[in-house]
């Protein structure tokens, strides 16, 4: 039954909700949709108190992790159901957003300045949507205000919300960036009791505290407003490329003895032998330095190309030759959109059960479309326009595993980016490895990887931990595989498809847990928690002892980390006025998932 209890707020009973990447399927007991005030969002805290159920967050539903409401509990979505289930262009968005009735929960205001660091502070409501802050970011420069302020990072996307991609600690390139959870400098929440609290990271022990607080997956409370530190506003000088697979990110000379005995194309090969020991330092050389000296990098590879879509780019561009710059759209949103329509069409054309045989030649036509319509640019624009280039993937839902694999110095104080490499090719050289064996291509719409830099958050990925203290770490390789989504699938059963799908981020995820540092020190991978992980199992590579995941991260990668998570949320609970208890805390804002990653010994 779905049933409108009142007409404001707008309240639903057994409404049925289901994410973006339908990786997530529940029945809520009560769902809020798009409060407007903060009391709107305390009172339903209240009811849930009464009811005794635990009260879960969504902004545009785009995690694909249990990271929601359980069955039966209570959920407040930031946003209405049909904004979430709109797929707009990009410039449909940013009207849209423009267009956006103004709520206490959407306001983007300048509230001071930290004259030591020269940091902007920025008070963003929770449902504020990158759409929004990049329409406002464009508006203060076009209406001639002298401080003008930008995100050092951000997810690539417009549709996401800043509460949502502050819960999950996500991210952006560069390796001089860290997570907008590391951004975060007030917390403003509604607490297990329906109070309204204020957190601010003001003094040295609160800075600590905070970061637990910030990506804390809304465990501490329903979110209703963050204050970020942002920068002066700078721009970037917006190069992008297209290289031979073998030139964007060279093939690790580790493997030289494996390539001959590959599936790798045999022209990738010939090409290889040809190089000389000079033309692979070159390459080498060039990928560090893209890595180093960028301010934002990036690489992608469509399925069966022979060349790679590269970023990196510096934000050294001059005001005067990037401010009125967009990035056209367009081409990117009407391929994107149409590349879906036709890679489910052709295949519903087809008899099911020839389907899956010719999935290799769909992934080569998408990754040929893919390719083909990206544009290679060479421009400036305004900083947060360059973090939001890519266009127009909200219309085309997509199944995600990223990992996040520790970068360490070698001998000499440089990156090893070799592990970088290994890792990217390990990936290529099993797509080829799966076409040639079961002529199958699992993995039909990407593989990208990004270098971040280190975060001090408590949770992050990126985070240096104790199990990474034989390496010296230097930066985050995050890297991950795409296909197309489970809803879109046209397998005759969507079990199958995904079956085949975790079967090979199992592969992969293997792979990466291979690698060691040059002293021989084996390196610990992690997932992004908003992506998909849970079913993936941690295998020793010594010991080949298998852990399913949560049991890795508990005992290794969060050892120390998930103590400490807990101990600083209880003090934040002490130290809140009024208090509230830690165990009222969690019971209220939990779902089965974080209980079990994080509360469960
Ligand atoms: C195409 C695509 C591209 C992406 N690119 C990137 C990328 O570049 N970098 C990256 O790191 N991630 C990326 N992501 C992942 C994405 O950033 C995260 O899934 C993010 O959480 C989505 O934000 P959302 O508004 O959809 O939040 P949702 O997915 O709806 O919610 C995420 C979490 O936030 C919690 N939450 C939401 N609102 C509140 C609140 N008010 N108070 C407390 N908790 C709250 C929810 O309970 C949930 O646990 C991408 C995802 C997609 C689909």
């Amino acid at each position: 039954m779905v049933e409108r209890l009142n007409k404001e707020p707008d309240i639903r009973e057994n409404e049925a909700f289901e994410n973006w990447g339908g990786t997530v399927q529940t029945t809520l007991d009560h769902l809020l949709y798009a409060p407007k005030t903060v009391e709107e969002v305390q009172k339903f805290v209240e009811s849930a108190k009464a009811a005794d159920k635990s009260v879960r967050c969504n902004g545009f539903c785009h995690s694909w992790s249990s990271i929601f409401g359980d069955n039966q509990q209570y959920q407040i979505s930031l946003l209405t159901k049909k904004l979430i289930k709109s797929r707009l262009t990009f410039q449909d968005c940013l009207d849209k957003a423009a267009k956006l009735k103004k709520t206490e929960l959407n306001q983007i205001e300048v509230v001071g300045k930290d004259e030591a660091t020269g940091k902007g502070l920025i008070r963003l409501g929770a449902a504020t949507l990158n759409a929004q802050f990049l329409n406002w970011t464009n508006q203060q420069l076009s209406s001639g205000v002298e401080e003008l302020w930008a995100l050092p990072l951000n997810v690539i996307m417009i549709e996401i919300t800043f509460a949502g991609s502050n819960a999950p600690i996500c991210h952006g390139a560069g390796i001089n960036t860290q997570t907008l959870s590391d951004l975060v400098y007030e917390l403003e929440y509604i607490d297990c009791n329906g109070k309204l609290q204020k957190f601010k990271a003001d003094s040295d022990s609160s800075k600590l505290l905070m970061q637990s607080a910030s990506g804390c997956f809304g465990l501490l409370g329903v979110v209703t407003h963050l204050t970020l530190k942002a920068d002066p506003m700078t721009y970037a000088h917006f190069t992008t490329f297209k290289e031979d697979i073998l030139e964007a990110v060279p093939y690790p000379s580790d493997y030289d003895s494996q390539i001959n005995g590959s599936q790798l194309p045999r022209e990738v090969k010939k090409a290889y032998s040809k190089m000389s020991l000079q033309d692979k330092q070159q390459a080498f050389a060039k990928f560090a330095q893209r890595c180093e000296e960028s301010y934002y990098s990036e690489f992608f590879w469509f399925p069966f190309q022979s060349k790679s879509y590269v970023l990196a780019w510096k934000n050294d561009a001059n005001k005067s030759d990037a401010v009125g710059n967009h990035l056209s759209s367009k081409l990117s949103e009407i391929g994107s959109a149409a590349i879906q329509a036709i890679m489910t069409t052709a295949q519903n054309l087809i008899p099911k059960d020839k389907r899956q045989k010719l999935e290799v030649l769909t992934a080569k036509v998408f990754g040929t479309l893919a390719m083909a319509q990206l544009k290679t640019y060479d421009t400036s624009v305004q900083l947060m326009e360059a973090l939001h280039f890519r266009r127009g993937i909200q219309n085309f839902e997509v199944l995600d595993m990223e990992v996040e694999i520790p970068l360490p110095k070698l001998a000499n104080g440089s990156i090893d980016w070799s592990i970088a490499h290994k890792a990217w090719w390990d990936v290529i050289m099993r797509v080829y490895e799966i076409k040639k064996k079961d002529n199958r291509a699992p993995m039909k719409v990407a593989l990208e990887m990004r270098v971040v830099g280190l975060s001090e958050v408590t949770l992050s990925p990126f985070r240096v931990n104790q199990c990474d203290s034989q390496s010296d770490i230097g930066a985050f390789c995050s890297i991950e595989v795409l296909t197309i989504g489970a809803n879109h699938c046209t397998y005759e059963s969507k079990d199958e498809y995904l079956k085949e799908w975790e079967t090979f981020c199992q592969d992969i995820f293997e792979r990466w847990c291979k690698y060691r540092d040059y002293n021989g020190n084996i390196i610990y991978p992690r997932p992004h928690f908003a992506k998909q992980w849970e079913f993936l199992k941690y295998v020793h590579p010594e010991t080949k002892v298998s852990q399913d995941i949560k049991t890795y991260l508990k005992n290794t990668v969060l050892k120390e980390r998930i103590p400490q998570f807990r101990n600083d949320l209880e003090e934040i609970a002490k130290q809140s006025n009024p208090p509230f208890s830690f165990e009222d805390m969690k019971k209220r804002f939990h779902n089965q998932t974080l209980s079990e990653f994080l509360f469960s010994e």
